[in-house]
């Protein structure tokens, strides 16, 4: 019945992905960009090598676990290329979650049409880089039409739907310099969240030997954002 959803990993509990909310994360397999310092890279380039994890117990361990499950998180690899996002959505809606997806925000038409069918409740689009294609390119390896993810902002710039906007610096891939580009590029945004980066199943080996940025460095960051932000924290 549910052979259109496959989940390729799940975290059960997470206060940290949706502030005020108890949320278990699921993983979608696949990707269409190559981030360096991504920490899923089995997901992002062997997704079919990673077993389906069976979705009837994920339903299962929901529904025995409502009392503290607010709602439910949805990210990948990139989970808006993926087909089972709108059936998972759909399931999660009938089941009464709220649900959040996290995305490149690439493809904009699906996910307007997930908002606007009100099957997302709060969407979270990381930015990789200053707005333009040279500087995409160099962070996510790969030649990125920025039509989409500029109309999927304006939209969001101008609706009343909740959303966010995050960046996940790394000193190989977002000086200052970038990430002042990014905030300037932000500004009447609702809520900014800047990622520390998790070192897991990197996606390029090679990042271990360099430091990421310390705490000092992330706080000054945050405070050259909210300079010009409403909202901005550090995740
Ligand atoms: S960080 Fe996100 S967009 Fe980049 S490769 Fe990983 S899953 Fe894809």
């Amino acid at each position: 019945m549910y052979e259109n959803i496959k989940v390729k990993k799940v975290i059960e509990h997470s206060l940290k992905e949706w502030e005020t909310k108890g949320t278990t994360i699921l993983f979608l397999g696949g990707c269409n960009m190559r981030c360096p310092y991504c920490n899923q890279k089995s997901l992002v380039l062997n997704s079919n090598s990673v077993p389906d994890i069976p979705y009837e117990s994920i339903r299962d361990f929901l529904m025995g676990n409502r009392k503290w499950i607010d709602g439910v998180v949805i990210s990948g690899g990139e989970p808006s290329i993926n087909p089972s996002l709108t059936f998972l959505l759909q399931d999660l809606k009938r089941m009464g979650f709220l649900t959040k997806v996290l995305t490149n925000g690439t493809n904009e038409p699906l996910l307007r049409k997930l908002i606007i069918s009100k099957l997302i409740d709060l969407i979270s689009i990381d930015i990789k880089a200053p707005i333009n294609e040279i500087k995409y390119k160099e962070v996510s390896k790969v030649n990125i039409d920025m039509r989409n993810l500029k109309n999927l902002l304006t939209f969001l710039k101008t609706s009343s739907f909740n959303y966010e906007i995050s960046v996940t610096p790394h000193p190989s891939t977002m000086t200052e310099e970038d990430f002042e580009d990014i905030v300037d590029s932000l500004t009447g945004i609702k809520k900014f969240v800047i990622r520390k980066i998790e070192i897991g199943d990197l996606l390029d080996d090679n990042l271990r030997n360099i430091e990421p940025y310390s705490d000092e460095y992330i706080n000054m960051l945050y405070l050259k954002a909210k300079r010009s932000l409403k909202e901005c924290v550090v995740r």
